[in-house]
């Protein structure tokens, strides 16, 4: 599963809902999705490894 952090709830390591991978300019890759309990966007920066990993669990792959 993928985590980030919730703005709106303040809190760290919320799943997301639907995550999609993207990767940013720099090359690196980030997951955007919506926390699963309050519906709020969240991004969160992953590793190549991380964002591979969370692809082959099921995340979307937008890049
Ligand atoms: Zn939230």
């Amino acid at each position: 599963m993928v985590t980030g952090y919730c703005v709106k709830c303040k809190e760290k390591g919320v799943e997301l809902s639907a995550p999609e991978i993207h990767q940013t300019a720099k090359g690196g890759y980030m997951a955007k999705g919506k926390h699963a309990t309050c519906g709020t966007t969240v991004c969160a920066m992953m590793s190549k490894d991380n964002a591979d990993k969370a692809i082959s669990d099921g995340a979307t792959k937008s890049f």
